[in-house]
């Protein structure tokens, strides 16, 4: 799954939300998030984020951003 970390937070721009092909980003208490159950890693949004806030939870020290993608997400 892909991952949304603290750049994302107070950016305005939707772009990643736009091209994503399973519409797994939700609103969370200031960034957005993916819901890691439905991200399907095509990898599309990491290069349209102008934040550059968005990566692939294969990089290491992501466990807490991961944790709380799954939780802002899961309460949609
Ligand atoms: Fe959506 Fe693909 Fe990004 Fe996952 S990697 S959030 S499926 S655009």
């Amino acid at each position: 799954t892909y991952v949304v970390t603290d750049n994302c937070i107070r950016c305005k721009y939707m772009d990643c939300v736009e091209v994503c092909p399973v519409d797994c980003f939700y609103e969370g208490e200031n960034m957005l998030v993916i819901n890691p159950s439905e991200c399907i890693d095509c990898g599309v949004c990491e290069p349209e984020c102008p934040a550059e806030a968005i990566l692939p939870d294969t990089e290491s020290g992501l466990e807490s951003w991961l944790e709380l993608n799954a939780k802002y997400s899961a309460e949609w």
